[in-house]
């Protein structure tokens, strides 16, 4: 009867006062193979690039907060001196590890999305990437010739997190992944007759409906797609906007312009864009800039009332692994991380001598 009656008494009080439970959100996005501080161009340390520095920052963040999520926004295939070894002179066989993925497994991603440059070097390549990755990934505008899926369109994560009373509760988080359909273009060599890729809008509008059918808690959008204004028309390249209005999308990462939102000039004087505190059409939104430069954080109040978690207020801050001073002088604000810089130590040597 004690039990019983020390049990009883927080969920009597639940029922009185609405559960408050702080999530935060972390983003990369656009790293391009950039893992270790270095440029491979001058030949010098680089301390305004680098997901070992990033990392840094996203384990500091996780440290400050209860409940957190990594997700990353795609464009991690391709790009840097790296990168080019692996694509032009080792090659990337089944069984391998990509060095970015060796270094993004070190981290604990809960999910990422394809950006357009994951098609750069066909379809061999990405699934010999993909299929080394120990997090999942989904794209909900991309699919096989003939239907099937290359990733799963989203996912629905069931987790346990604590509420500020220090209660737990299961929440079920959807993600939903989109790239720029634009890759049939760009990639049309690589993907003609194997890959389609569909509007971003209508990919949400055919899938958002089967994912709302499993009664998420709330729903992140991983857009490898950027911030632009005006009517929509269809085939937007940057069109996280438009998926701002879409009822069921809580929350959405953005990417794929390389630039910093909030803050960026770009995109001041945007309707629908809340340029300073980091929203479209009100709704929580990041973009973390590019080759690991920012760690994208969004801290998510949600407020439980009856069965319905809802936002009941958020921050968006693109934290940066450097400061630049008026001289131009750089200013680090993260060191490297180790175990990031040991995942890819054999892969960076051999660039070095390439
Ligand atoms: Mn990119
Ligand atoms: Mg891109």
């Amino acid at each position: 009867a004690l039990i019983a009656a020390t049990t009883a008494l927080p969920s009597a009080l639940a029922a009185q006062t609405p559960a408050t439970l702080k999530l935060r959100l972390l983003e990369t996005s656009d790293l391009h193979v950039n893992v270790v501080p270095y440029d491979y161009f001058r030949d010098a340390a680089d301390d305004t690039v680098g997901l070992a520095k990033t990392a840094t920052l996203i384990k500091a963040a996780q440290a400050e907060a209860k409940n957190s999520l990594l997700f990353d926004n795609g464009d991690f295939l391709q790009g840097s001196s790296l990168g080019d070894y692996i694509a032009y002179k080792k090659g990337l066989k089944s069984g391998e590890t990509h060095p970015i993925i060796a270094a993004m497994n070190t981290l604990p991603y809960a999910c990422g999305t394809l950006g357009n440059h994951e098609f750069n070097y066909g379809l061999e390549f990405l699934e010999h990437g993909l299929a080394k990755a120990e997090f999942p990934l989904v794209c909900a505008n991309v699919e096989r010739v003939g239907g099937a899926p290359l990733v799963d369109p989203w996912r629905l994560f069931e987790q346990s997190f604590e509420d500020e009373a220090g209660r737990k509760h299961v929440l079920k988080i959807g993600v939903i992944g989109f790239v720029p359909p634009q890759i049939m273009q760009w990639d049309k060599a690589n993907l003609d007759g194997k890959i389609v890729a569909i509007d971003i809008i209508d990919a949400a509008g055919k899938h958002l409906p089967e994912l709302m059918k499993s009664e998420p808690d709330l729903v992140v959008a991983l857009c490898h797609s950027g911030i632009a204004g005006g009517e929509r028309k269809g085939m937007e390249e940057n069109a996280a906007l438009h998926l701002a209005k879409l009822e069921g999308i809580d929350v959405i990462l953005t990417g794929h312009q390389h630039l910093v939102f909030p803050g960026a000039k770009a995109f001041d004087g945007i309707a629908g864009v809340d340029n300073v505190k980091g929203s479209l059409h009100g709704k929580p939104a990041c973009q973390p800039g590019f080759w690991g430069s920012h760690l994208g954080i969004l801290d998510l109040d949600l407020e439980k009332r009856g069965e319905r978690w809802r936002i009941a207020g958020f921050r968006v801050e693109p934290k940066p692994i450097f400061e630049r001073m008026a001289d131009r002088k750089i200013v680090p604000k993260a060191a490297a991380e180790p175990g990031v810089l040991a995942s890819v130590r054999t892969d960076h040597e051999a660039t070095l001598l390439y």
